[in-house]
């Protein structure tokens, strides 16, 4: 029997890419083919020359339709086979082949925040605010947690795709939430990024809410949303030195790091809530406050990994991954 394969991409979205898809029915037996849409729709192309390509280049069980339905993330292409300039995966992968010896791995921990009606999931119909947050982290009863159906759903299709996600928590604000991916290498922790950010919006249309990804979803004091982004090399899961290189290499490009984290990262990186000024580089075992922490038992164990709490929550992870790849691996490599 034919399937139905959803295949998914980034838009041209400024600043902040947005996903899309659409759905493709596939013969039976039949390979994954090579798409295309409508790039003047997506910011992704003028009305005159508005072709843009789908290239397949993740495929997984689709845990929502089931049976032998897929869901296929793609890379964008011009008409002429060249990475569109909206396609980060590209460079990315490059930059991950080139360093391939050294065996990265990340764990990203997307933070994302319900919205229903206009407000936060969880703050009071009418306006106004909650009780100020306390409670809310890992929390657990009606008057602490808003939309863990939704998050349980989420999880479950997650696993049914075989991601791999390590976990989930409710946050800080209500209605905020959090799922971990990883540890996997660069670029499929992205991969596996993107299509778990889907299937949590798919799922949540279903029940009339929206998952947003912005960094400062509330002004004020309530906590921002993050994506935390865990890294290691084999060297760096071996000694502590290389962990003490990696941060150090992570001081000398602040900018470029900065500026590849996520639109309006200034907004969340501004030295409260659990945050370090986005335009000071510190570093610190165990310190939530720095803008990378080295966990306190990678200090006891001499070796682990490093957590790089700068990313936003909108960042694309393609990007991320990418950039530190490309400062601690080189500065390893040395
Ligand atoms: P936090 O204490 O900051 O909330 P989490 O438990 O939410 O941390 O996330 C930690 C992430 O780090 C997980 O996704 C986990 O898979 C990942 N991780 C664990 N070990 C490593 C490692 N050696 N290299 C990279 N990532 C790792
Ligand atoms: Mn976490
Ligand atoms: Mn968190
Ligand atoms: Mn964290």
């Amino acid at each position: 029997m034919a399937f139905k394969a959803e295949y998914l991409w980034i838009d041209g979205t400024e600043p902040t890419a947005k996903l899309r898809s659409k759905t493709k029915i596939v013969a039976d037996g039949a390979e994954l083919p090579i798409w295309g849409f409508d790039g003047s729709s997506t910011n992704q192309a003028p009305g005159d020359k508005s072709d843009c390509v789908l290239k397949p280049v993740f495929v997984c069980p689709d845990p929502l339709r089931g049976g032998d339905n897929v869901i296929v993330l793609c890379e964008v292409l011009t008409i002429d086979g060249a990475p569109h300039r909206t396609n980060t995966r590209a460079e990315c992968s490059a930059v991950a082949a080139q360093y391939g010896d050294q065996e990265s791995i990340f764990g990203i921990e997307q933070e994302y925040t319900f919205f229903k009606d206009g407000r936060p999931f969880g703050f009071p119909i009418g306006g106004g605010y909650p009780a100020p947050q306390g409670g809310y982290y890992c929390g657990v009863g009606a008057d602490e947690v808003f939309g863990r159906e939704i998050v349980e759903k989420h999880m479950d299709a997650c696993l049914a795709a075989g991601l791999h996600l390590s976990g989930i928590n409710a946050e800080v604000m209500p209605g905020q939430w959090e799922f971990q991916i990883g540890p996997v290498g660069a670029p499929q922790v992205a991969d596996e990024l993107w299509v778990a950010r889907w299937l949590l919006y798919r799922i949540a249309e279903d029940f009339g809410v929206s998952a947003t990804l912005d960094p400062k979803p509330v002004k004020g004091d309530w906590n921002g949303a993050g994506a935390h982004t865990n890294f290691s090399t084999k060297a760096m899961r071996e000694n502590y030195d290389a962990i003490i290189t990696a941060c150090e290499s992570l001081g000398k490009r602040v900018e470029e790091h900065i500026a590849g984290y996520g639109a309006e990262i200034e907004h969340r990186l501004t030295g409260m809530h659990e945050t370090a000024p986005w335009n000071v580089y510190s570093y610190g075992v165990s310190d939530r406050a720095a803008s990378v922490r080295i966990p306190w038992q990678v200090q006891v164990e001499g070796k682990g990994y490093i957590e790089d709490r700068r990313p936003n929550a909108n960042c694309d992870p393609y990007v991320v991954t990418k950039l530190i790849i490309e400062t601690c691996c080189a500065a390893l490599a040395d």
